[in-house]
């Protein structure tokens, strides 16, 4: 039996309480913590922290129905430059009926709306639901939330629903994301002397140009996501020594990618250009970048940074229904739309094809930024919205 509360007075609460704790990734564990005694206060049927940190509630349902997933995630960007914002970015204040804070928007008022949310669900439910709160999705999304469904869930959901900010519209997409590491060896020289040398760091640029150049003639378009795009965000060189060639040269590009574009049709263009640089001289690797993750629980996980692209057809019967519910009961005028960054759906939809919507409070234009705020009334909607999509997809 669930207590009596005023649902939207606690979401706000509870979002307050979690910018407070700060989160960045690998660092979720005191937020962790909060929402599974929130959680356990509210009353869930079973509750588990797992090993990548993960806190995952079920509510059981009645029937035997492939059950619904709210998600969402934990972590959250660095504040930036302190100037910059307005208010102390852990401090959770509210100005002009506005909650303020780093993660505001990108996502703890999502998670404060879920969490709340259950409290207007009957003491009986139809479709298992499962609260799934994650750990490490701003560094590499999907991982954490591949590991819940896989071991602790095991059954494939009904619906999975983000909370990713969609200003209350729902979203049924994005483009997906990798990095592609170029890395150049060359040869040492004085460089007084270039010609005894094979300059690694002038063979870089002159591969960044040639990349990019046969980039711009390929790049696909898609008629709701918008543009694959292409750019270097970072680069490194050594020996770091003026008077001395470098012979060695790491780049690592960011490459924002459409339905349907696969590792081999991305790596095209760069093992092109790598051959011809080849010509030289250079050995050159070309390769999706793989990183390590470390969990807050001390679990280390390998991670290839290599995120699909997803789309929900609008016109299938979960938009349709999840619209629907959403104009009638909340938004009047929601929309339909598409995420500019990337989200968990890369696992839940990109990977496995599960249908997947998102739904949240905030302007997703405010992720990210200095002085990121969310309207209290957009966190009193998204605890009906979920209690409603919940209820309509029964
Ligand atoms: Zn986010």
């Amino acid at each position: 039996m669930r207590l009596m509360v005023d649902s939207a007075k606690l979401a706000i609460e509870i979002a307050k309480d979690l910018i407070r704790a700060p989160s960045l990734s690998g660092e979720e564990k005191e937020v962790a913590y909060y929402i599974r005694d929130t959680l356990s206060n509210l009353g869930v049927d079973s509750l588990i922290i797992d090993e990548l940190g993960n806190v995952i509630a079920k509510i059981e349902g009645v029937e035997n129905k492939d059950p619904i997933i709210l998600e969402g995630h934990m972590d959250h960007v660095e504040p930036g430059n302190r100037d910059l914002w307005k208010v102390d970015p852990y401090s959770g204040k509210i100005v002009d009926n506005k909650l303020y804070g780093r993660g505001a928007v990108d996502m703890k008022s999502s998670l404060a709306s879920m969490i709340s949310s259950i409290t207007l669900l009957p003491d009986k439910i139809d479709r298992t639901v499962y609260l799934v709160f994650v750990t490490h999705e701003e560094t590499a999304e999907g991982v954490a939330f591949k590991h819940a469904l896989e071991n602790t869930i095991r059954r494939k959901p009904y619906i999975v629903i983000l909370g990713e900010a969609t200003n209350l519209n729902i979203h049924v997409g994005h483009r997906g994301r990798c990095l592609i590491e170029y890395v150049v060896q060359g040869k040492t020289a004085h460089a007084s002397m270039p010609h005894l040398g094979l300059n690694a760091l002038s063979a870089t640029s002159k591969s960044i140009v040639s990349i990019l150049e046969a980039f711009e003639k390929t790049r696909s378009y898609h008629e709701k996501l918008g543009y694959s795009t292409l750019t270097p965000t970072v680069i490194e060189c050594s020996p770091k020594v003026t008077p001395q060639i470098p012979d060695y040269c790491r780049v690592i590009f960011d490459r924002r990618i459409l339905p349907y574009e696969t590792e081999d049709t991305i790596l095209r263009i760069f093992r092109k250009v790598k051959e011809h640089i080849e010509h030289e001289g250079f050995k050159i690797r070309v390769s999706i970048l793989t990183e390590e993750l470390r969990f807050w629980t001390g679990k280390i996980v390998k991670v290839k940074d290599f995120f699909k692209s997803w789309i929900l057809d609008e016109k299938s019967m979960y938009v349709r229904k999840a619209l629907n519910i959403i104009r009638t009961r909340i938004k009047p005028d929601a929309t339909i739309g598409y995420w500019k960054f990337s989200t968990d759906g890369v696992y839940s939809a990109g990977e496995k094809g599960y249908a997947t919507i998102g739904f949240g409070p905030g302007n997703e234009d405010l992720a990210h930024q200095p002085n990121e705020h969310v309207p209290l009334k957009h966190i009193e909607k998204a605890v009906y919205g979920y209690a409603n999509l919940i209820l309509t997809f029964q």
